[in-house]
């Protein structure tokens, strides 16, 4: 009974094996504060759980909105930005509608788009992961253009001018994903704040630590939000969810301390890969991209040390490997599994 294209696939969520040490998903190494935390349970013990969620999040938006510096109908909240960005295509595109994306970028965008029927039309980053003039000749007939900002699993943050040619050039939208703009510190936000056609999506999975809890906010002018909230599935967000995200919010300062500790030991991970040859990518996430000579027996003596870290087989990323930022413990126990296997 499934599509035939559907049947063909196999899930995002394959089988991963078991490890000590979990650096492939990009996660924060922090969990909530047990001080946080209590004040999520107290909340939670008050609240009915036979009764819907408020539809439209509105406290989490109230939040959303002063974290961001925008008013609060610029944003719609998803369950995670991944369930944002099905909404993006739900809403714009229609069958045969190009959705461009450069390659290598987040897996995401191909299996939703395709999910839609749209045509996936995409080119490769350059040398230097850096955007081309045949990506943005392909954006002047797209429907959407998604852009990582920083891309994944690159780590790099665009040229900000080249973006601005690719937006002046095509006819669609574009959406600006800044899933780790906490840890680059550069953002498109304030661009739409000015009234500017664009999209930017955020999410609470990386630099806040809630993977776990599923939230992302989408940031739009409020035609586009308008439009967005006609297909939102009513109660995306649960209450669980809700008070999590709102309590995080709450205590921002506490929490993105966590961004100063991440960037320190990405800085201090890249110096050591490059040391060791193992030529890493520059990053502007929590993250980083390397080659070492043999990945695929690299990944598997990673994995033999207790540590896993992702591997790819998308083309020009062959005899890549993605690692994120860990805790100094978890960061000193990848650099001593490596010099290991590199004597
Ligand atoms: N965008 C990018 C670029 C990502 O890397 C990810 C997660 N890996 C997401 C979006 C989705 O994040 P989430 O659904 O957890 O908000």
């Amino acid at each position: 009974m499934l599509r035939p294209e559907i049947a063909a696939r196999s899930g995002y969520d394959a089988q991963h094996p078991a490890a000590r040490i979990i650096l492939d998903a990009n996660e924060s190494p922090y969990d909530l504060t047990p001080d946080i935390k209590d004040r999520v349970f107290s909340r939670l013990k008050q609240i009915p759980f036979n009764r819907y969620p408020e539809a439209n999040s509105r406290a989490l938006r109230g939040l959303a909105a002063e974290h961001l510096g925008v008013d609060e109908d610029y944003i719609v909240t998803g369950n995670g930005s991944d369930e944002l960005i099905n909404y993006l295509i739900s809403a714009c595109i229609d069958p045969g509608d190009r959705v461009v994306f450069p390659e290598p970028s987040f897996s995401m965008y191909r299996i939703l788009a395709e999910t839609h029927h749209a045509e996936v039309i995409t080119e490769p980053l350059g040398e230097n992961w850096e955007l081309t003039d045949d990506l943005i000749k392909a954006s002047r007939k797209a429907s959407l253009v998604f852009l990582g900002y920083p891309n994944n699993p690159t780590g790099n943050c665009f040229d900000r001018e080249k973006i601005n040619e690719l937006r002046s050039e095509t006819d669609g939208l574009v959406i600006i994903d800044e899933a780790y703009s906490e840890f680059s510190g550069h953002s498109f936000v304030d661009e739409v704040s000015a009234g500017e056609p664009l999209v930017v999506l955020r999410t609470l999975s990386k630099a806040f630590g809630l993977a776990g809890i599923r939230t992302g906010f989408l940031i739009a002018p409020p035609q586009i939000v308008e439009g967005i909230s006609t297909v939102k599935l009513p109660y995306n967000l649960n209450r669980l969810s809700q008070v999590t995200a709102e309590e995080a919010l709450k205590n921002k300062e506490t929490i993105l301390k966590n961004v100063d500790i991440i960037i320190e030991q990405r800085n201090k991970l890249f110096d050591f890969l490059e040391e060791q040859g193992l030529k890493p990518y520059p990053t502007e996430a929590n993250f980083v991209l390397f080659r070492p000579s043999c990945a695929d027996g690299f990944y598997h003596q990673l994995l033999e040390s207790g540590i896993r870290v992702r591997s790819f087989s998308a083309p020009r990323l062959e005899n890549c490997l993605r690692v994120n930022v860990g805790t100094p413990a978890e960061n000193q126990t990848l650099i001593e599994a490596i010099k290991e296997i590199n004597s």
